[in-house]
């Protein structure tokens, strides 16, 4: 049910998987069709009144490329172009209720299409609207390979873009990418907690967990940024306080893939013990929706990339219910990732992820995750949260959870994503340490027997 409303809705602001058929109502109008043409190929731009429904397929003797476009008409004044380029004419006739375009190739072509929302910029697409199996549109396509976009940017517009046939995948991503348009990092937010006049938890030894929290950080960003394809970001990199909303506000604008807040936990007796790692409860979400939606400038923000802005509030609701239940469960999935690869470096504290209404997990539309890297109050492990050889390990245990999540989950458009497609993720795989890094105490290490013990359940 929800994933039938999802995408309906999705199409309705013009963005998911357009080529899917769904139950969409509303009819589009083809304002106009534009062709331009470069050595690389040539491009068609639709000015349409809204978002759509289409269906982009290719037919054989003679090559023709066919484009349906469900529930929709012509503008009055809508002229059809004549062919150039690769385009040896252009057809267009309503079929039924749809419309009909029939692209007459003059060789054999690589369509690409996708679609841009009114005011985009000719920059990119629009996040998601890959229209064509085989990954998301290269944002080159909309700016790089075929010209700057014609048409009118306050429209929304479906581009098409096709390429020879003839000339290798390599050959066309050299000519139409400029070197800035290489596979994106995926930007990972660290979040060391506490800091300033708020020291957090204090250790018997006098530890206080805003050091611990920096440390690691600092460390984990150092780890991040050695790997190909991430780079993180720290929400403090000194010793200042910094308010709970403001913390995951920057991971917003840093347009964060993930956030990972560091902490060391607390407990009135000493023998508490383990780490853990936290996401935000069902009913965090719920709350967080509500308050979101009675804010102003957060509904002016972008959720997900859409604006709840001039939504209705029934709409502006199930949007965001829709981006928190994606998020939860991306957060639900990183954060096994790195429980599990922590189980690797020391005790657990409970063996699963624990869930809680921490306003630093409350981004509607960045997965987030909270690591309680071990309790400062007992004393075997505040000696271990002060040694840099414990924290590197800790912080490598979180890269490796991380990584494992953004292998198994790429993000559009990042070396991940790249990889996948390629098929080459075992590559990335490969990078990941040696197991004989993980090995995690010496013989000698006095923490060893206490944090060899099996998880407290
Ligand atoms: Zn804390």
């Amino acid at each position: 049910m929800r994933g039938i409303v999802a995408r309906w809705l999705l199409q309705m602001l013009g963005v998911g998987a357009l080529v899917a058929a769904s139950s969409a109502s509303f009819a589009t109008e083809i304002k106009n069709l534009q062709l331009s043409t470069t050595a690389e190929g040539t491009r068609a731009v639709f000015d349409l009144n809204g978002p759509l429904d289409y269906k982009l397929f290719e037919i054989a003797n003679p090559d023709r490329i066919v484009l349906d476009i469900r529930a929709s008409s012509f503008a009055e004044g809508f002229a059809t172009p004549v062919g150039r380029g690769l385009l040896k004419s252009v057809r267009t006739g309503k079929q039924g209720k749809d419309v009909r375009v029939v692209f007459d190739l003059a060789g054999g072509v690589r369509p690409k299409s996708f679609l841009l929302l009114p005011g985009s910029s000719s920059s990119r697409p629009s996040k998601g609207s890959e229209a064509l199996p085989g990954g998301p549109s290269r944002p080159s396509m909309a700016s790089g390979a075929l010209g700057l976009l014609p048409g009118d940017k306050s429209s929304y517009r479906l581009v098409v873009d096709l390429f020879p046939r003839g000339k290798s995948k390599s050959e066309i991503v050299k000519q139409a990418s400029p070197p800035m348009e290489k596979a994106r990092d995926v930007v990972i937010a660290i979040d060391a907690g506490h800091g300033g006049d708020d020291p957090g938890a204090t250790g018997a030894a006098g530890t206080h967990e805003k050091e611990i929290t920096l440390a690691v950080s600092r460390e984990l960003k150092r780890l991040i940024d050695r790997q190909p394809g991430m780079s993180a970001v720290l929400t403090r990199d000194s010793d200042f306080f910094i308010p709970l909303k403001q913390r995951y506000q920057k991971a917003r604008e840093a347009k964060a893939d993930l956030f990972v807040s560091v902490h060391a936990d607390a407990y009135s007796s000493g023998d508490a013990r383990g780490s853990s790692v936290w996401m935000l409860s069902a009913r965090g979400a719920t709350n967080e929706a509500a308050r979101w939606l009675e804010d102003r400038e957060n509904r002016a923000d972008l959720v997900g990339g859409v604006s709840l802005d001039n939504k209705d509030n029934t709409l502006a609701a199930v949007l965001l219910d829709l981006s928190q239940g994606a998020t939860l469960e991306a957060s639900g999935a990183v954060a096994n990732q790195v429980l599990q690869a922590l189980t690797k470096v020391g005790p657990t504290h409970r063996g699963f992820v624990e869930k809680a209404n921490f306003v630093v997990l409350r981004s509607p539309d960045v997965p987030s995750i909270l690591v309680e890297t071990a309790f400062i109050t007992n004393p075997a492990e505040e000696k271990r949260l002060k040694s840099p050889e414990q924290r590197e390990k800790i912080a490598k245990a979180i890269l490796d959870g991380v990584h494992a999540y953004f292998v198994a989950a790429p993000p559009p458009g990042s070396l991940f994503a790249a990889n996948a497609r390629k098929g080459k993720t075992e590559q990335v795989a490969s990078r990941k340490k040696p197991p004989d890094e993980v090995a995690v105490f010496a013989d000698d290490d006095p923490d060893r027997e206490i944090l060899a013990r099996s998880p407290k359940s």
